[in-house]
């Protein structure tokens, strides 16, 4: 059995291909050690923080942090408690 496209109607739909947004060419993550970024419980942040803060898509990748709700590792220079609070003081001011 045919679907209208010609695709098997019982032919499982092709997987979403999830494609890196282009800022991710220039990250400086992407030139180091990814785990850094996404440290233990505990674990010093420190030294990946000063990183993001010489990245030149920090704020790229802060926001696609933000509006994927990504919970882990630091994004933008932000660990996922300063996300969180700065998710709660956008919410503040948008109320
Ligand atoms: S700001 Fe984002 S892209 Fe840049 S180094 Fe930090 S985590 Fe990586």
């Amino acid at each position: 059995m045919t679907h209208q496209t010609g695709r098997r109607a019982d032919f499982p739909a092709r997987p979403a291909v999830w494609r890196p947004p282009d800022w991710m060419g220039a990250a400086l993550c992407a030139q180091a050690d990814p785990d850094a970024w996404f440290p233990d419980k505990g674990q010093s942040t420190r030294v990946v923080k000063k990183i993001c803060a010489r990245c030149p898509v920090r704020a790229e990748c802060l926001e696609y942090a933000m509006a994927n709700g990504e919970r882990f590792g630091v994004w933008g220079g932000l660990s996922e408690r300063e996300r969180r609070a700065l998710a709660m003081r956008r919410r503040g001011a948008a109320a």
